[in-house]
């Protein structure tokens, strides 16, 4: 029987309860335990897939197509847990199927109520995560802050659930911030007695608190907060700020947490600790040999979360040749205009990630059109590789006025446009081609060589797509199709001929890159950056 780790957040959002979890996930992994891994999310959205990333961020995909919220990102970049669908649990999916069982008929006759109908309803997706697979430990993440109105029906389920199973089968986590005064040069614990307090309230103790801090705790403001909190002053634990996110889980077990988790849950296994990710991964991170210059040109550049796992797959990629990557964050719509060399000419390699709607692309379009000119590495993902085959067509096959139907309906050369089952689509949730599709690959492209093997699976979140109609005029001209999915015959990576390296991927990479193991595509797109000489 699975045993469950419950990670809630007070006082501030954005504490990084993600990552927080994710290393959690990791440390019992070294403890040769199976991890699950499950975020609540507190939203009505059924998925985050309809919101804009100035809400959300980046929308991360499972292999099965769950769109699903950043942190599991993290959770796959972190540890080996399997997330699908059931990983993400959000208001708007239970409320969903609790009021479509009402409608259904299947209360017989009872009022539905948040408690017990919600609340059970959560805690039943939560035990189907960990009944599957032969889990050791599930973790499951709380989305929001302590104290929020709209995360009391999880709050009240965890609370039932860890009444139900008892002390060694549940752990409650609580992640809480010490902000440091600096005029009183002070730092402060009463939020954080009061976010316990809040948890009190509704009959929630936590074992562990995972204070976020800049500066180290010492031995009297643990002792503090532990008398305050209700909790062993062991089981205060400084989270403090780290250089690199992949630094957290080391950080932690500095400070026992793992040892801590164990010893709570009685659970009795050896550690082999996590030395491999201190050499493959943290080494690298603090001391790379190179370094390298990347621009991503995008239209949400000012958002930390948009692009996630963009950067951190470069990051990945950097790691994997020994170089660091320093990112240059270009908006796309001040590529625009004429003097747009002056925010790319310091690049060794350019990637533009996907995206939705008009705003930025010409820019995007002139940026490509200067790489392919230059010899300068390319990367395009999704609607970056849609934008490398409208520039090819307008400025190489002479297709004029070449577009998207995405951006201009009634283009004379629509060579990005919709299959026929997108054109049916009339609801915008869940309906793009989304998940885990297969991939054939070309021999002799840098594809087949950065992949080293001829049959793929790639995750995608799209629904334009490659206009076969225009593959042999483009080819003649010296596109490659470097990539096809074998059942649909549609084109899923183009290259150019002659070029150092252009790559235009129609799914998304980036969401199978781990920093222990870098996805062959970004090693490769680094190698060339490190390789162009200006
Ligand atoms: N807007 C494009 C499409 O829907 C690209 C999507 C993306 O980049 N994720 O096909």
């Amino acid at each position: 029987m699975s045993k469950y780790i419950f990670v809630t957040g007070g006082v501030v959002s954005s504490l990084g309860k993600g990552i927080a979890a994710a290393s959690i996930g990791k440390l019992l992994e070294a403890r040769g335990l199976k991890t699950a891994i499950i975020k609540c999310d507190p939203y009505l959205n059924v998925d985050p897939g309809t919101m804009n990333p100035y809400q959300h961020g980046e929308v991360y995909v499972t292999d099965d197509g769950a769109e699903t919220d950043l942190d599991l990102g993290h959770y796959e970049r972190f540890t080996n847990a399997q997330l699908s669908k059931d990983s993400s649990i959000t208001a708007g999916k239970v409320y969903y199927s609790v009021i479509t069982k009402e409608r259904r008929g299947d209360y017989l006759g009872k009022t539905v109520q948040i408690i017990p109908h919600i609340t059970d309803e959560i805690k039943e997706r939560i035990k189907k995560v960990a009944k599957s697979a032969d889990v050791d430990v599930t973790i499951v993440e709380i989305g929001g802050t302590v104290g929020d109105i709209e995360s009391l029906p999880f709050l009240e389920a965890i609370r039932q659930l860890r009444w139900e199973l008892g002390e060694h089968y549940a752990l409650n986590i609580h992640v809480t911030l010490l902000p440091y005064i600096k005029s009183a040069g002070e730092q402060k614990t009463k939020p954080t007695q009061h976010s316990v307090g809040r948890l009190r309230e509704i009959g929630i103790i936590p074992q562990i608190l995972m204070c976020r801090t800049e500066r180290p705790i010492s031995q009297e403001q643990r002792e503090k907060i532990a008398l305050f909190c209700n909790v062993d002053v062991e089981a205060v634990i400084e989270a403090a700020d780290v250089k690199h996110i992949y630094e957290v889980p080391l950080a932690l077990k500095k400070e026992g947490l793992d040892e801590l988790i164990v010893k709570k849950l009685n659970i009795k296994m050896v550690d082999r600790g996590i030395k491999n990710w201190e050499e493959g991964v943290l080494k690298r991170l603090r001391s790379p040999a190179k370094e390298v210059k990347i621009a991503v040109v995008g239209k949400y550049i000012s958002l930390q979360d948009a692009y996630k796992s963009i950067y951190e797959a470069l990051v990945h990629g950097g790691i994997a040749n020994n170089a660091k990557v320093t990112i240059l964050k270009v908006d796309s719509e001040e590529v625009e205009g004429a003097g747009f060399k002056k925010f790319l000419k310091d690049a060794q390699g350019i990637l533009i990630p996907g995206g939705f709607g008009s705003r930025g692309i010409e820019g995007k379009i002139a940026a490509v059109k200067y790489v392919r000119e230059n010899n300068i590495p390319f990367f395009g993902i999704c609607l970056g590789m849609q934008i490398a085959t409208i520039e090819f067509a307008r400025n190489v096959a002479a297709l004029k006025g070449a577009n998207s139907t995405e951006f201009e309906k009634e283009t004379p050369y629509p060579v990005i446009s919709l299959i026929e089952e997108q054109k049916k689509v009339k609801n915008l949730g869940a309906s793009m081609r989304l998940g885990a599709f297969n991939c054939v690959l070309e021999k002799n492209t840098k594809s087949f060589e950065a992949y080293k093997s001829a049959k793929i699976s790639e995750r995608h979140r799209h629904r334009y797509e490659f206009n076969n109609a225009f593959r042999q005029q483009l080819t003649q001209k010296g596109l490659v199709i470097a990539g096809v999915n074998p059942e649909r015959d549609l084109v899923e990576i183009i290259e150019i001929k002659d070029h150092p390296w252009f790559v235009g991927c129609q799914f998304h990479p980036e969401f199978k890159s781990k920093p222990d193991s870098a996805h062959p595509l970004f090693k490769g797109f680094i190698a060339a950056a490190l390789n162009h000489v200006k």
